[in-house]
């Protein structure tokens, strides 16, 4: 069995005016974004046998944070959910460590170890959100996908 994937950097109005519930106009409205290509690619798209599923990509503002709440903090995908980067879930694992060492340095004021965990929370993830706007830049830019072939062999970026 072969399986399609197609991403594109969409809003999400433009997903949402696509109907799903008609597969082969869909899929049509999905392969007019790569008129030109040969038809043997897009024929991966107009022939599949199996209905297209939209996949929407979330992600929470680069800067997003929130005011303490007592007792209470977020990690993880929850704490920022960003476009895909192969951080996330690195990220997820060592936001639980920094916490659980957090803790450990503040075992009888768990405020304290919550301030602390997010005060390095909150810049460590919105750097690497903005590392991850780059991804997307590189992965779906104008320039792609020669940026993506630069990235992988290390040239500069195309102008
Ligand atoms: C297409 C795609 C590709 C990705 N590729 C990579 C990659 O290559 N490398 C990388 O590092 N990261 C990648 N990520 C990101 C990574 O998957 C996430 O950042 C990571 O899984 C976040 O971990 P998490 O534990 O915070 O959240 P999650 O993995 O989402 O775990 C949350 C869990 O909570 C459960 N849950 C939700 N609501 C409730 C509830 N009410 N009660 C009980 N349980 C609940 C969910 O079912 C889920 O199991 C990718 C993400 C996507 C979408």
């Amino acid at each position: 069995m072969l399986h399609t994937y197609v991403e594109l950097n969409k809003p999400k109005d433009w997903i949402d005016s696509i109907d799903f519930s008609d597969p082969a106009a869909a899929k049509a409205h999905v392969a007019r974004e790569f008129d030109g290509w040969a038809p043997e690619l897009t024929a991966l798209i107009t022939d599949g046998e199996t209905d297209p599923v939209p996949r929407p990509i979330h992600a929470l503002p680069v800067e997003h944070r929130w005011a303490r709440v007592p007792g209470v903090t977020l990690l993880g995908d929850a704490a920022h959910l960003m476009i895909p980067s192969g951080e996330g879930a690195n990220l997820a694992m060592f936001d639980g460590a920094e916490l659980g060492k957090a803790i450990a340095a503040n075992p009888d004021d768990i405020e304290a170890a919550l301030t602390a965990y997010e005060k390095d929370l909150f810049p460590r993830s919105a750097s690497e959100a903005v590392e991850a706007q780059g991804v997307l830049e590189v992965c779906l830019g104008p320039n792609a996908p020669q940026s993506l072939v630069d990235f992988f062999t290390n040239n500069q970026p195309a102008k």
